[in-house]
C-alpha cells in the first residue's frame, strides 16, 4: 500500500504530526523515518525507469508556482522526478540567484501531495546539508560545479556516509576529464548510484544552440561509463523552445536513458531561463510525440539484418581506408616532387580549389558542409604531414 499510494499516504502520516504539532518528537521521527523510506523506494524505482523523466522549473520561485507546477507535471502521467533549482549559479550577478533554502518545504509539501521524488542542484557542502535537511531524493551537480574541482571536493566530502543519488552533469566546457574527474570524487565519497546528465557545452559567440550539444564526447563519456544512467538535458543545449522536441529525439535516437527538461507554469515569466522553459501540458506532448526507440529487441530476423548491414559498413570502412591510404602514396609522390623543385607544400589556392570540389560533390551526395569540412581538413593535415616526412627525409 506504501508504494501504490505514496502520495496518499505521506499526506496521512503529515496530517497526523500535523495533530499533534510536533509534539512528540518520537513520534514525528518514527513516521518520518517511515515516510521517507517509502519515498526512497519510489525513488530507487525512477532511478531504474527507461525512459526516466525528470522535468519542473529551472527555479522554485515561489511555493504557489511550485505547487501548481508540480500537480500539473503530475496530471502528465509522464513525469518520474521532478528538478527545481533553489540555489541558481548565474553567470552574471543581480540576476535572481535562486529562493534559497526557504524553498525546501515547498519541495517537499509538492513531493507530499504528488509522491513524486525531487531533485535539486547542490553547489557547496552547506546546500547538500540543506538539501539532505529537508530530504531532497536525489542531488545533481551543476556544470559550473563540476568545472572546479575544489567544488567539487567540496560537495563530495559532505556526501560521505550518505545514501543519495547524484546526477553529474558535464562540465561548461568540452573536457571530458573533468567530467571523469568528478564522477570519480563522487563515487570515492562512497555514493553508489550516479548518473551523468549531458547539457551541452558553451562556445563564444552565437550559435544555434545555447550551448553546443557536441554529442560525440557525450557518446565518448557514455563509452567509458557503460551501464551509469546517462540522460539528457535539452533546455539548457537549446536554450530556446522551439528546437527542444528535436534535440529530444536525438538523444533517444543515441539510447539516452531519459531526459530533463524544464517546465514553467508560466514560462515566459520565469525569473530564470524564461526562453527555454515549457509549460507542463507542452511537456506532456512533447513526451508523447517522441518515437521512444529500444536498443535491443529480440527477434532473430532482427538481428540478422542488423548484422548484414553492419558488415556492409565494415566493408566499407575498409574500402575507405585503403583509398586513403593510396590518396597519402599520392601525397607523397606530390612531396617528393615539390622537394626536387624546392616549393612549399601549403598551397593555398590548390585547397581551395578542393574544398570548393567537394562542397559542390557533397550536396549532390547529401553530405553537409560541416562534415565535407571536417573531414578535408583531417585528410589534409594528413597529407601534410606525408610530404612533410618526404621533404625533410
Ligand atoms: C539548471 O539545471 O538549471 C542549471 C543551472 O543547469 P546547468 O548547470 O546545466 O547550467
Ligand atoms: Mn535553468
Amino acid at each position: 500500500m506504501v508504494s501504490t499510494f505514496p502520495g496518499l499516504y505521506s499526506i496521512s502520516i503529515f496530517r497526523f504530526y500535523d495533530i499533534f504539532k510536533f509534539s512528540n518528537f518520537q513520534i514525528f521521527k518514527f513516521y518520518h523515518m517511515v515516510a521517507t523510506k517509502s519515498m526512497k523506494e519510489i525513488t530507487q524505482a525512477a532511478w531504474v525507469k527507461r525512459p526516466l523523466i525528470i522535468s519542473g522549473p529551472c527555479s522554485a520561485e515561489t511555493e504557489e508556482q511550485v505547487m501548481q507546477t508540480a500537480i500539473q507535471l503530475q496530471g502528465t502521467g509522464k513525469v518520474d522526478v521532478m528538478r527545481a533549482g533553489i540555489w541558481k549559479p548565474r553567470t552574471r550577478p543581480g540576476s535572481f540567484e535562486g529562493i534559497g533554502t526557504k524553498g525546501l518545504p515547498w519541495l517537499q509539501k509538492a513531493r507530499e501531495i504528488t509522491g513524486i521524488p525531487v531533485a535539486v542542484e547542490v553547489a557547496t557542502a552547506k546546500q547538500v546539508e540543506d538539501a539532505l535537511h529537508f530530504d531532497v531524493d536525489i542531488l545533481w551537480i551543476g556544470a559550473r560545479t563540476t568545472v572546479n574541482p575544489f567544488s567539487v571536493q567540496d560537495v563530495a566530502d559532505a556526501l560521505r556516509g550518505v545514501d543519495v543519488p547524484v546526477l553529474i552533469k558535464n562540465p561548461i566546457n568540452p573536457d571530458l576529464e573533468l567530467w571523469i574527474g568528478a564522477v570519480e570524487r563522487v563515487a570515492k565519497a562512497g555514493i553508489k548510484q550516479i548518473g551523468l546528465i549531458h547539457r551541452g557545452f558553451s562556445s563564444y559567440g552565437n550559435s544555434e544552440y545555447r550551448n553546443a550539444p557536441m554529442w560525440h564526447l557525450a557518446i565518448e563519456m557514455k563509452r567509458r561509463h557503460p551501464g551509469m544512467l546517462f540522460i539528457n538535458d535539452p533546455s539548457h543545449i537549446c536554450g530556446r523552445r522551439d528546437i527542444l522536441q528535436e534535440v529530444a529525439q536525438t538523444a533517444i535516437d543515441l539510447d539516452f536513458d531519459g531526459l530533463i527538461i524544464e517546465s514553467h507554469i508560466d514560462p515566459d515569466k520565469a525569473w530564470s531561463d524564461a526562453k527555454q522553459q515549457i509549460t507542463p501540458a507542452r511537456l506532456g506532448e512533447m513526451m508523447s510525440a517522441i518515437r521512444w526507440r529500444k536498443e535491443d529487441v529480440a527477434s532473430e530476423e532482427y538481428h540478422a539484418n542488423l548484422e548484414k548491414l553492419r558488415q556492409q559498413i565494415n566493408q566499407l570502412d575498409d574500402e575507405l581506408m585503403q583509398i586513403i591510404g593510396e590518396r597519402m602514396k599520392i601525397s607523397e609522390k606530390i612531396g617528393q616532387y615539390k622537394k626536387d623543385n624546392n616549393i612549399t607544400i601549403l598551397q593555398t589556392n590548390r585547397w581551395n580549389a578542393i574544398l570548393e570540389r567537394a562542397f559542390k560533390k557533397g550536396d549532390k551526395l547529401g553530405l553537409s558542409q560541416e562534415f565535407i569540412t571536417k573531414y578535408f581538413d583531417a585528410v589534409h593535415m594528413e597529407s601534410i604531414n606525408h610530404q612533410n616526412k618526404i621533404m625533410n627525409s
